[in-house]
């Protein structure tokens, strides 16, 4: 899939309908934003100068479009893809999982293949698809060999992470895994230990429990990943 289709597409799965403006970041002129101009009736181009647009006044559209070109930590060197969150713009419920798996980098979408029908699943079972909520991972590039996130790398994607939390502004997040924990939570506490309470991250509340691809290779531990979507159900329905 060409940049130009996997842009297009993408805008058109989070909901965005044209006219949308694209902003371009740095100097260098991109192709994506020429190139889906011609794709997209009635897209409007608006040259800012790098920084010149505040996050707090992007939409998620244009924040990806900036996101897919960021070079803010190495991490930009080894992708495919940058994985940019994607589901419901207003969603209630917001998943946040670890850095892109290698699928995830290959087609530049969260939760794919084997895990994104084990994530399905665990939304069907309390009544929810893939629509009605919003996730994303706390990076959002692949790292080496799947090794844990640095801190620099989380800093520096933090932007991102933070950027599209304001933007959908969710009543619940549930964080999968433990790096994806660790990484919200700023804690070096076992997935064990984290899990069970309530935590908070930017005055939202936070559960903490396994990811999907955990849930895969431990299928014993689903009856966990139901307790932990039921718990989170009663919050929403609470909230
Ligand atoms: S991991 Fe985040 S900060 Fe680093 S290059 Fe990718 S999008 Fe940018």
């Amino acid at each position: 899939m060409s940049e130009t289709e996997f842009l297009t597409t993408y805008l058109r799965e989070i909901g965005v309908q044209t006219p949308v403006s694209l902003v371009r970041s740095g100097n260098k002129k991109s192709n994506i934003e020429e190139s889906t101009a011609q794709t997209l009736p009635n897209v409007s181009i608006v040259e800012v100068e790098p920084k010149s647009m505040p996050m707090d006044e992007m939409d998620l559209a244009s924040m990806a479009v900036d996101a897919m070109q960021c070079q803010r930590c190495g991490l930009a060197e080894s992708r495919q893809h940058v994985v940019f969150g994607q589901g419901n713009p207003d969603a209630d419920l917001l998943f946040i999982g670890e850095a892109p798996s290698s699928a995830e980098d290959d087609h530049g979408v969260v939760l794919v293949e084997h895990v994104g029908i084990m994530f399905d699943g665990m939304l069907k079972a309390i009544g929810l698809s893939r629509k009605q909520v919003y996730s994303l991972n706390v990076l959002q590039c692949l790292t080496p060999n799947h090794r844990d996130p640095k801190q620099d790398e989380l800093d520096a994607c933090s932007i991102w992470l933070n950027g599209q939390l304001d933007k959908v502004s969710p009543k619940v997040i549930c964080v999968m895994g433990r790096v994806a924990a660790q990484a919200l939570l700023g804690s070096d506490a076992v997935l064990h230990d984290l899990r069970g309470q309530w935590h908070s991250y930017r005055s939202i509340p936070v559960w903490v429990s396994y990811h999907p691809a955990y849930l895969l290779r431990s299928p014993k531990e689903k009856n966990k990943m139901w307790e932990d979507l039921l718990t989170i159900q009663k919050r929403l329905m609470d909230s």
